[in-house]
């Protein structure tokens, strides 16, 4: 979006009122790839005549396959080379890619163009994710997505900064760092051959945390085997940076673990949780569990419950096993049947209600930083928002039904503004707030 912005493209309200209807797809499981494709044959039916590009992931993964069997895109474009979009585009209309009015602005290379803090923002207000490496040198067995986005590619400390200062400047109040693996971020900076030992992103957070104001930092998806421990100490000084970790810990049997080509175990899982809880008291910890890897067993699958009875984790998210071509896990035997699975997956979630329910108990009663997100019910003062333990979409929700006294007569909240409000009560995993002042 940013890269055809730039260019003079307009985005459409209604895909009714556009040339070009383009379709961002995923790729690395079943089911993503089938609603990816799903998604062009349901905007194919609903405009006949319109043009489709198919962008993205599973464009990238199959663009062969795809070019002969979904006649229903016109042009596919992967995900390798971002600024490319705008010549992408114009070809799929059958016009020259100089016949958009650029408006005199020039792109920078390689797709830095659609890293700038004033690019368009898809997320909910308030809140922009930052993506800060790309790539992937981890290579777990079961997954595709080092072969869809490739090897592990870091944007450099400046890039990343003048980013987030430049959102910041827009009113954002939280900035969600992202990549496949942040605790991998900047390995690949030596510019040699062989990577740098050490994780890069305490030196990234010690730069951010040079940015003035207040906002909040919320890192996301941290490869557990790569945790850069230094990051607490930055967290204990700074409190701008949340004390809320996602780490994948995906199973609790080493046997399935090392199948899986991650090194850890669950006693060496068990510590970082307790380091990190013992090092920043309030930390909350979410994770996902892979369930139905090959050769999973009944008793590595009550290994998986062991793990998540002591772990106690705030979040978790769970998956059964896609099978992906061309991953070394492909070929392992034996498999688990897809409905054994899916029950082992359901019996972990409803586990996990009540643990979390649990762990969201010593919320209620204390006072946090709210950011108020959507207006459900402006007359009856009923909002919904988020506090430092829910990241955007994901986890529970603060539910705003006491507006309090925030400003005389006015019960409005703006929607990406911040809030102080007190915990109040706990409905399932989300929690109830009154809303005690500004923040
Ligand atoms: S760390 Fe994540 S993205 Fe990288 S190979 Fe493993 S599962 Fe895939």
């Amino acid at each position: 979006m940013a890269c055809l912005n730039g260019a003079g493209w307009i985005a459409a309200e209604d895909a009714a009122d556009a040339d070009l209807i383009i379709i961002n797809s995923c790729g690395f499981i079943e089911s993503a790839k089938q609603e990816s494709i799903n998604a062009v044959l349901l905007w194919r039916k609903r405009y006949p005549d319109k043009k489709i590009l198919l962008a993205g992931c599973l464009a990238q993964r199959y663009a062969k396959e795809l070019a002969e069997s979904l006649p229903e895109a016109d042009l596919l474009f992967g995900n390798t080379d971002l600024g490319g979009i705008i010549g992408a585009a114009a070809q799929t209309l059958g016009v020259e890619a100089g016949v958009v009015e650029t408006g005199g602005r020039t792109l920078p290379a390689e797709g830095e163009g659609s890293h700038t803090g004033n690019r368009p923002l898809l997320s909910l207000p308030g809140s922009a994710y930052v993506k800060i490496n790309e790539g992937c040198n981890n290579r777990c067995t079961f997954c595709s997505i080092p072969l869809i986005r490739g090897s592990l590619r870091s944007r450099s400390i400046t890039h990343v900064f003048a980013e987030c200062r430049e959102l910041l400047g827009r009113g954002i109040r939280e900035l969600c760092l992202i990549g496949q693996d942040i605790g991998s971020y900047g390995k690949d900076f030596s510019g040699a051959k062989s990577l740098l030992p050490g994780s890069l992103l305490p030196d990234l957070l010690e730069a951010l945390s040079e940015l003035k104001g207040d906002f909040w930092v919320r890192l996301l998806y941290i490869h557990p085997d790569n945790f850069p421990l230094p990051i607490l100490d930055i967290m204990e000084r700074d409190k701008r940076f949340l004390p809320y970790f996602d780490l994948p810990f995906q199973h609790g049997s080493e046997k399935i673990l090392a199948a899986m080509n991650r090194r850890g175990n669950a006693e060496i899982y068990l510590n970082l949780i307790k380091t990190i809880r013992s090092r920043l008291p309030g930390a909350v910890i979410r994770s996902t569990f892979l369930l139905g890897f090959p050769g999973e067993t009944e008793d590595d699958f009550r290994a998986l419950l062991d793990f998540q009875d002591k772990a106690r984790l705030d979040w978790l998210g769970c998956f059964t096993y896609s099978r992906e071509e061309d991953t070394p896990a492909y070929a392992m035997k034996p498999r688990v049947p897809k409905k054994l699975a899916a029950e082992r997956k359901r019996i972990v979630e409803e586990r996990q209600i009540s643990i979390s329910e649990k762990q969201m108990d010593p919320f209620v009663g204390k006072d946090f930083d709210v950011l108020v997100e959507e207006a459900v019910d402006e007359e009856e003062g009923l909002y919904l928002g988020r506090i430092y333990c829910q990241a955007p979409e994901v986890d529970g929700a603060a539910v705003i039904s006491d507006t309090g006294t925030v400003s005389a007569g006015d019960r409005h909240l703006a929607p990406g503004s911040m809030v102080r409000g007190r915990v109040v009560g706990r409905a399932g995993v989300d929690l109830e707030l009154k809303i005690t002042g500004k923040s």
